[in-house]
This record gives structure tokens, C-alpha cells and sequence, in this order.
């Protein structure tokens, strides 16, 4: 590794540990020219496999670049944008696959999403569905409502039921 200092073509590696619970390798390296410090760091390269078959590296400027399309003109700050790109990332490093479908990337972001915003949700929802009659926005705006009912509806029912037992 080339010495970001000096520019010396070579470092010695002086520590080694892992982070991440193993998913990353952190190296200390030393240049033996001008002796300055620096830190590596070596990850497992996530590819992620497009539906035309091609696989690319996995991006997170990618995912936030979609996502705040998706959020133009919400009261969505870049702050959660970032969040919301790091926690599918996280997700979809947690399977430990070294390769992933586009297709799976898009379902990660679109839970997240409904959390943050509801519009921007469905305007992704939207192009990644490839929704194409105002049907497909009742079907998504009517589950969206749904899930709010049955989730409120089901914690009531529980409670019911310890209240009863
Ligand atoms: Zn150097």
C-alpha cells in the first residue's frame, strides 16, 4: 500500500484487528520512508447482481441518491437519508452474501423508507414496482393504511388478552 504521505510505494503493516464483529479488518501500517502512521481498512467486496445479470459494487451514494430523488420536496433531512442508506447496508451485509440481487436491495430501502416518509415511500415504491395504472397507488396507499390498523388493532387485541389471562 502506497504511503499517503510521501507517496512511497510501499508500508509495513505494524497491527492488525478485526471491527465489526469480523466483517472488517482494520490495519495500522507504518511507511518505512517518511515513518508517518496511517490506517487500512479491508472489507469483503458486496457485489450487487442487476437484473440484466451484470454485477457492480455495492454503492451506498447509490442508494441515497435514489432514496433522496424518492424525498424531493419532503421534510426529509440528509441527516436520515444517510441513516436510512447505512441501515440497509447493514442490512444487507448482515446475510453475509457475497453477491446480492438489485431486486433485494430495493426491498431493504422500501421498509426504512415508509418509516421516514409515506410519499417518498410511494413515489419508490412506485418506480421500483413499476406501478402503471392509479390502481396500483390505491392497492399500496390502502396496504399502508392497513398495516397501521392491524398493527394498532393487534397490540389492543393483546393487551386484551394479558389483561384477561
Ligand atoms: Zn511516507
Amino acid at each position: 500500500m502506497r504511503c499517503p504521505y510521501c507517496r512511497h510505494a510501499d508500508s509495513r503493516v505494524v497491527d492488525s484487528r478485526e471491527a465489526d464483529d469480523g466483517q472488517l479488518i482494520r490495519r495500522r501500517r507504518a511507511c518505512p520512508e517518511c515513518g508517518k502512521r496511517f490506517t487500512t481498512v479491508e472489507e469483503a467486496v458486496l457485489a450487487v447482481v442487476k437484473r440484466s445479470g451484470v454485477t457492480e459494487p455495492f454503492s451506498r451514494s447509490k442508494i441515497i441518491a435514489g432514496v433522496r430523488k424518492a424525498c424531493q420536496g419532503r421534510p426529509v433531512d440528509e441527516d436520515a437519508i444517510a441513516l436510512l442508506a447505512q441501515r440497509v447496508e447493514e442490512t444487507i451485509r448482515a446475510r453475509g452474501a457475497a453477491e446480492v440481487p438489485s431486486h433485494d436491495v430495493g426491498l431493504a430501502i422500501l421498509g426504512p423508507l415508509r418509516e421516514l416518509d409515506e410519499v417518498a415511500y410511494l413515489r419508490f415504491a412506485s418506480v421500483y414496482r413499476s406501478f402503471d395504472s392509479l390502481e396500483d397507488f390505491e392497492r399500496e396507499i390502502a396496504a399502508l393504511r392497513g398495516t397501521g390498523n392491524v398493527t394498532s388493532s393487534g397490540k389492543d387485541a393483546a393487551r386484551a388478552a394479558r389483561t384477561a389471562g
